[in-house]
């Protein structure tokens, strides 16, 4: 197979994978795993739904070094003016990593039961 050939067969693929993806898709009409059929297609997906469970931030207890806003894979922890605001669980997936990662000594960021109602998040609900 030339490499043109394939470039075009890769193109038509993804043409049919893309008219899978629509907000109302079924499993079924999931394409192949792992196979990124276009760019930007996570705005598509809120991955916030999902979380069983979530964070819970301490406003009072929090030092602002930034771990949980650096480590976050979602990028879901707000800074203002160098300061922590809160985390936006629009994208969340409870992963706990920034609990994790939160200093030890300061412990500002607990993992809640997502049927748990809480202060301190925003975004959702
Ligand atoms: S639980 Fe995971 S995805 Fe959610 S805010 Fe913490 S690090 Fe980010
Ligand atoms: S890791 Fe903990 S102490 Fe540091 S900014 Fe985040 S919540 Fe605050």
């Amino acid at each position: 197979m030339t490499e043109s050939s394939q470039t075009k067969n890769l193109l038509k693929d993804h043409v049919i994978i893309d008219k899978a993806i629509e907000p109302n898709a079924g499993w079924r009409d999931l394409p192949i795993g792992a196979v990124i059929p276009k760019g930007g297609t996570s705005r598509q997906f809120t991955t916030g739904d999902w979380r069983t469970i979530r964070p819970v931030w301490s406003p009072e207890k929090c030092i602002h070094c930034h771990r949980c806003w650096l480590y976050c894979p979602d990028m879901c922890w707000v800074s203002e003016d160098k300061k922590i605001q809160g985390v936006d669980l629009t994208n969340c997936k409870g992963c706990g990593i920034c609990a994790n990662v939160c200093p030890t000594k300061v412990h500002a960021i607990e993992m809640h039961p997502e049927d748990t109602k809480t202060e301190h998040t925003a975004g959702e609900d």
